[in-house]
């Protein structure tokens, strides 16, 4: 009897992820704590200062700047009210449409909705998992037309205002190519960098290459602030104007209540701020343990055919929040079973997310054809990622 080389997969995968995080069970990704969170959380409460007016907002703003080079960066309730801040300052309206890829977590296309704008669907490139820049410029080119400086969708007669690169599993793919066919459709750049704090590309931090940017402190990003998000920018007005916004648009008085706009109560309270000082800290230990993790399942699955570690895409220096194993096209019959054997032995792995043109909300989306998300979406598996395991 012949057999394929890849028969056994599904055990071949446990042995590899067992043989990296050391004992037989793992978390897809564990927040971590040290000392300073509930010391600097006790300062906050001694205080009073709980919300968001406070010390730990201004530091943790101001340390996040140096970290990642923004010009400016507003602390939120969380990466999702971020991004419709940016979303916002970024001219979307009701009634625009927003480039959005299918291969995204849902939040990405909320948060346009929350603009009751509509997020058009776009496909992922194959090897970077990023915008597939190439077939976005064909669909532009035949489905778009400019008018008085915008561009707009010719079949619905929709502008399309801003395209949303998602940087996913904190892996940044080719931007300038991206912001060249942007500028040349006129069309706003916000990067929904929240998987992707730490990871830059061509030395510039994720978030801070397109015109805004949105970052996540969720409990299972690389750093958390239990919930908490991040507007960045280097624009100084569309600065301005967010964090106007993101306080209820309340113009300076010491004790009247003006307000010209309506705004939104976003900014992050003092409390998340505190453990998101402590949790700072941590971080370039956390890059540097999850890029150790990665190299130790590059090794482990050297001899594992039918499948590849997902790697960096080149000119980028990635967080690898989530470590990512593709398998190939002829091998995708075995996601379950990998899924399954992987979670009975309690080794938490996942897949990549239902791409959005299959969830009911965006169903019926507009579109370009999706055949690498769709082709993706049978392939990926989400492996054990807490930074510690590269301790084991
Ligand atoms: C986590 C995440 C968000 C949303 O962040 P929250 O802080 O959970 O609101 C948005 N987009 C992507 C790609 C994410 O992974």
């Amino acid at each position: 009897m012949t057999r394929p080389n890849t028969e056994g997969l599904p055990q071949k995968v446990l042995e590899a992820i067992t043989q990296v995080v050391g004992h037989t069970s793992a978390a897809l990704h564990e927040p971590s704590f040290g000392v300073n969170e509930v010391r600097y959380l006790t300062e906050c409460i001694s205080s009073t200062y709980v919300s968001y007016i406070g010390d730990y907002v201004k530091k943790f703003e101001k340390e996040l700047q140096e970290f990642t080079g923004a010009q400016h960066i507003i602390p939120t309730t969380n990466g999702t009210s971020a991004l419709h801040l940016a979303l916002i300052c970024g001219g979307v309206r009701a009634n625009d449409e927003v480039l959005t890829p299918s291969l995204t977590f849902i939040a990405t296309a909320n948060a346009v909705t929350y603009c009751n704008a509509y997020p058009h669907l776009i496909d992922t490139d194959l090897n970077s998992l990023g915008v597939d820049i190439e077939k976005l410029h064909d669909y532009l080119r035949e489905f778009t037309k400019q008018e008085s400086g915008l561009c707009v969708n010719k079949k619905t007669g929709r502008v399309i205002r801003a395209i949303i690169p998602v940087h996913l599993f904190g892996h940044i793919a080719e931007m300038n190519d991206l912001l060249e066919l942007a500028r040349d459709y006129k069309i706003a750049v916000i990067e929904d960098a929240a998987e992707a704090l730490g990871s830059f590309h061509k030395g510039k931090h994720a978030g801070t290459i397109g015109l805004l940017g949105a970052l996540s402190f969720n409990g299972n990003k690389i750093i958390t602030t239990g919930g908490g998000g991040a507007l960045m920018t280097n624009d100084n007005k569309l600065a301005i104007l967010a964090r106007h916004l993101s306080t209820t648009a309340k113009l300076p008085h010491k004790w009247e209540f003006h307000h010209n706009l309506v705004g939104f109560n976003y900014r992050m309270p003092n409390l998340n701020a505190a453990v998101g000082c402590a949790q700072l800290e941590e971080l370039p230990k956390k890059i540097s343990q999850k890029r150790t993790l990665f190299k130790k399942y590059r090794e482990a699955f050297a001899l594992v055919n039918g499948v590849e570690v997902f790697q960096e895409p080149e000119n980028s220096m990635s967080n690898y929040w989530l470590q990512t194993l593709i398998l190939d096209e002829s091998q995708r019959k075995w996601k379950d079973a990998i899924l399954e054997l992987t979670n009975l032995n309690l080794i938490n792995t996942r897949p990549a997310w239902e791409p959005l043109h299959l969830q009911a909300p965006y169903a019926d989306s507009e579109s370009m054809n999706l055949e690498n998300a769709n082709s993706l979406k049978g392939r990926i598996i989400n492996m054990p990622s807490s930074p510690k395991l590269a301790d084991e």
